[in-house]
């Protein structure tokens, strides 16, 4: 698909890091043809594990873990996970780029546009979040395969279903990922882009119930589920507790995102579904903003009564989705990622993420995770591009950090 081989960058400290770009390009392009949404990713790994043996990567090398059992959805495969041996002493180092997509990527026909790729058909995105990542982790390992570089102990990690909630990244099997004093991961961005924390997140499941009755003959014997619900968001919405939240120095943020509920107009509404977030980097305060939205609603229900006196109740269950974190810039990870970048004439820049990560279940399963870009652009949407330079870019860290001891 790809028409000339873009060229690589010329401030290179090292040879190592070349890689063939034209090789990368198409990889990539090929990669993101794949369909694979969250749940179906046979496809795409097995796809990796070709390339892989095809460069000598020994069957007992490759294997997969049992992620997509423990997952809401099934799936049909767990995370794969490769193990290189080092032929030179040095720290293990995990590289890693998850291989699902978002569904509106299923179908993608990826074309070369200048230095972008871009998907063919006005109806779906490109899938470049995440198989650029996913491919900047295999080119690494193939282009050290196949020139025979002198490399650390490595293991590969594609993770499967980030798109849904983490969950490859939350149910990995550390233990057969052969602990790792490094570890990157390569997600949606620009490829100077140092991710070293995110925010956490809470889901919060809320049911209220009123009490039913006919509501032209006797609307007084009801108790409007939709009047409590009301109630709390204008209380929540009047105090600060819902969307932007900024008290003294703590800040996050809240979502009333779904509301649903009722049968018919002419019945006092007994029952409605609320699905809502809460997410703060700092953990104490997301757990204030979850009581918050719990006791505005707890109150609205002892508010409101029917002619009878009785009232409506709250049933409130609030889960976290995974828990925030931040990395010391003193961190290896993050002093190897900020040098490779930088002896590669690169800027990086650090940032904190305000989305989670699966760098969030990483670090929470012992393995603190730096997260890079390569050049994704406009993920989730038909405008998605991936920017060629930077994905190459993106490969050229990555070599660096997998060869450099
Ligand atoms: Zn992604």
């Amino acid at each position: 698909m790809a028409k000339r081989a873009a060229s690589t960058s010329t401030n290179l400290d090292t040879t190592e890091v070349t890689i063939n770009s034209h090789a990368a390009i198409s990889r990539v392009t090929k990669m993101m043809s794949i369909p694979g949404k969250s749940g179906e990713e046979r496809a795409i790994a097995d796809f990796i594990t070709g390339e892989l043996k095809n460069a000598g990567v020994p069957e007992s090398a490759i294997q997969t873990d049992s992620a997509n059992k423990k997952s809401h959805l099934g799936g049909q495969i767990g995370n794969l996970i490769v193990k290189l041996p080092g032929t030179v002493k040095g720290p293990r180092r995990l590289l890693m780029g998850h291989i699902d997509t978002v569904p509106l990527c299923v179908g993608c026909r990826p074309v070369r546009d200048g230095n972008l790729i871009r998907p063919k058909d006005p109806t779906t995105a490109l899938g470049g979040d995440n198989r650029a990542g996913a491919c900047v982790v295999l080119t690494t390992a193939l282009e050290i395969l196949k020139r025979k570089l002198p490399h650390p102990p490595l293991t590969l990690l594609w993770p499967v279903q980030e798109e849904v909630g983490l969950v490859g990244a939350k149910y990995v099997n550390a233990a057969k990922l052969g602990n790792p004093e490094l570890s990157f991961n390569w997600d949606g961005g620009p490829p100077d882009m140092l991710v070293i924390g995110a925010t956490g997140d809470f889901n919060i499941e809320i049911k209220v119930n009123g009490i039913a009755s006919h509501a032209g003959a006797h609307p007084e014997d009801g108790v409007n589920a939709a009047a409590i619900a009301a109630l709390a968001i204008t209380d929540l919405t009047r105090d600060g507790w819902h969307g932007l939240i900024q008290k003294g120095r703590h800040s996050g943020t809240s979502n009333i995102g779904v509301i649903s509920g009722g049968d018919a107009t002419n019945v006092v509404m007994s029952q409605l579904q609320i699905r809502a977030e809460a997410r703060s980097h700092d953990p104490k305060f997301r757990q204030k903003i979850v009581d918050q939205i719990r006791k505005a609603f707890e109150k609205a229900a002892r508010e409101l009564k029917n002619a009878a006196g009785r009232r409506g109740s709250i049933e409130f269950e609030a889960t976290l989705k995974y828990e925030s974190f931040k990395m010391d810039l003193n961190e290896p990870s993050v002093e190897a990622a900020k040098s490779a970048m930088e002896s590669l004439g690169m800027a990086p820049a650090y940032r904190i993420s305000n989305g989670g990560l699966d760098a969030n279940w990483m670090t929470a399963n012992g393995i603190p995770t730096v997260t890079m870009g390569c050049g994704q652009q406009s993920i989730h949407t038909v405008d998605e591009t991936l920017h060629i330079e930077s994905f190459l870019q993106a490969c050229h860290v990555a070599m660096k950090l997998a060869t450099t001891v």
